[in-house]
């Protein structure tokens, strides 16, 4: 049985209070290990050393030495790959065609190019005027931020993590991460690779455990904490920007989103109905920019909706190493049991189930999984609660429209601004339209086509701020202006 541990000045300590809580395979409802919560000592202790790491070898480091240290992460987790690999799809359950694509090598991604772009980031300089005639100079330096607290969600349980450890770690900063209760071993691994590649003890620290009274509050509310990074649902966001309020620390928020795509009759039916796929149905729905709001013009709508629904019964489900599978469950029985209410909740409302609607049928020794039919509505009017509400799940609700500023209106009216899909032709339009919608990333005939150096973030509730390229470079340094009279 897999033990994981809390990892706390470069080695593994247990809870200090003594309590352990289950790691669950959401595939089969079996146990697959331990976790030890942090107790609020264990985080005190964590901060500690990630303060006290700022004063010695990694605070004197250049830049090109942390990058080359970075670079060699990227190698360790490269180098483990099929490690990683193997902890990610037992934690969550996902396909290893999908994690061996995307979670992995983007987990390695994140390392390399933010430990390159550290290096070419500018900062600014302005010569000024003076009454005595002889001027002043404007130099601005940056310098890390401090101590780090990353809070971190179970989807892309490495993907997500390693995106804000990453800059941070570039940047100078030391870290104490918080993993998602459901999915802690990858983060914990990683513990591992960072003494192999040399990171001295106190850089990168994570303590398990859940939000409230747990470890995740205790850091968060942590006085020794000088900013905060979060990925996960609005609700937990605000509590997060509330613990900061206190000492005024500086907060990232990448948060939740019911997002829209708009299919024009003008786009390229195969490419829409291929993206539209995967932007309701990969990770089995639990992407933050996933689409759970379909609006599709009229004279393309009975077509587009029997194609999406003809591949949706295509998916197969079943174990990550199972043959063809690429579908996994949700990542938990509880998960399961909200997107299954909101399943009923339609029907309630009114839907027109076009493609599953339930729980698929499953083998024997699968059937304590998470496992939920990939589902598509029609039918329901535009104040419906799963119209409106993220539920995080592979379903999407597809909605016929007769004009672009009807669309627009429709696809801008949520709570949420986090990404759009836009499908269409006409390049016109698509400026247009993508400049209209009231979110931090629209993708045009394409989605989840990430560059690294490119902003992202949400606007409206689905966050605050954006990280990305220099965007990151700006949230994890602290920007001093030095002026200098001549
Ligand atoms: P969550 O908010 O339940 O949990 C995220 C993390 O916060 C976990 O580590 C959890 O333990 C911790 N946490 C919970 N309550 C806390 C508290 N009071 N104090 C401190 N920490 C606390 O989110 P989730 O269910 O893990 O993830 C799914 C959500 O994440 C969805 O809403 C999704 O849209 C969002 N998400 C957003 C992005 C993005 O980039 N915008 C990316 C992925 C996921």
């Amino acid at each position: 049985m897999n033990e994981v541990r809390n990892f706390i000045n470069g080695s593994y300590s247990d809870s200090s209070a003594g309590k352990l809580f289950d790691n669950i395979n959401p595939c089969t409802g079996a146990l697959i290990g331990t976790v030890h919560e942090a107790a609020r000592e264990d985080v005190d202790a964590a901060v500690q050393a990630a303060r006290a790491a700022l004063k010695g070898p990694w605070g004197r480091m250049s830049e090109a030495e942390r990058a080359a240290i970075l670079h060699r992460v990227a190698d360790g987790i490269d180098a483990r790959f099929d490690e990683f690999l193997a902890a990610e799809c037992a934690d969550t359950g996902k396909p290893h065609s999908i994690a061996s694509h995307i979670d992995i090598p983007r987990g390695v991604a994140n390392f390399r190019v933010f430990a390159d772009a550290v290096k070419n980031f500018a900062t600014e300089a302005f010569q000024m005027a003076t009454p005595d005639g002889k001027g002043a100079f404007n130099i601005a330096v940056r310098k890390p931020k401090g101590v780090i607290a990353v809070v971190s969600p179970w989807n892309l349980p490495l993907l997500l993590m390693t995106w804000k450890v990453g800059p941070a770690l570039a940047c100078g900063n030391t870290v104490v991460v918080k993993p998602s209760e459901e999915t802690p071993t990858t983060t914990t691994l990683l513990g591992e690779v960072m003494n192999e590649a040399g990171v001295p003890p106190g850089v990168f620290n994570v303590v398990n455990g859940f939000g409230p009274d747990s470890a995740g509050a205790f850091l968060t509310e942590h006085p020794g904490v000088d900013a905060i990074t979060f990925t996960g649902e609005t609700r937990t966001g605000e509590v997060i920007t509330r613990a900061a309020a206190k000492g005024l620390r500086d907060v990232s928020m990448e948060c939740g989103g019911k997002n829209p795509a708009l299919v024009f009759a003008d786009c390229d039916m195969d490419k829409a109905i291929e993206g539209t796929l995967r932007s309701a149905f990969a990770n089995c729905g639990q992407v933050c920019f996933g689409t759970e709001r379909v609006y599709v013009e009229r004279p393309i709508f009975d077509e587009f909706v029997a194609r999406l629904a003809a591949e949706a019964g295509k998916y197969k489900l079943g174990l990550p190493d199972g043959e063809g599978v690429n579908m996994g469950p949700l990542i938990s029985r509880e998960h399961q049991q909200k997107v299954l209410s909101y399943y009923k909740l339609a029907v309630e409302e009114g839907a027109t189930v076009v493609h599953g609607g339930g729980i698929p049928e499953m083998p024997e020794e699968l059937a304590g999984g998470a496992w939920v039919e990939p589902t598509i509505w029609t039918g329901l009017a535009d104040d419906a609660r799963v119209v409106n509400e993220e539920i995080f799940g592979p379903c999407c609700h597809i909605r016929p429209f007769d004009t672009e500023d009807e669309a627009l209106a429709l696809a801008n009216d949520t709570d949420y601004g986090l990404a759009a899909a836009i499908w269409t032709e006409n390049t016109s339009r698509a400026l247009r339209v993508s400049t209209a919608i009231n979110c931090g990333i629209a993708w045009v005939n394409s989605w989840f086509l990430r560059d690294l150096r490119t902003a992202f973030g949400g606007a409206k509730e689905s966050g605050i701020g954006r990280e990305g390229g220099e965007h990151s470079m700006e949230f994890y340094t602290e920007m001093q202006n030095i002026c200098i009279k001549i």
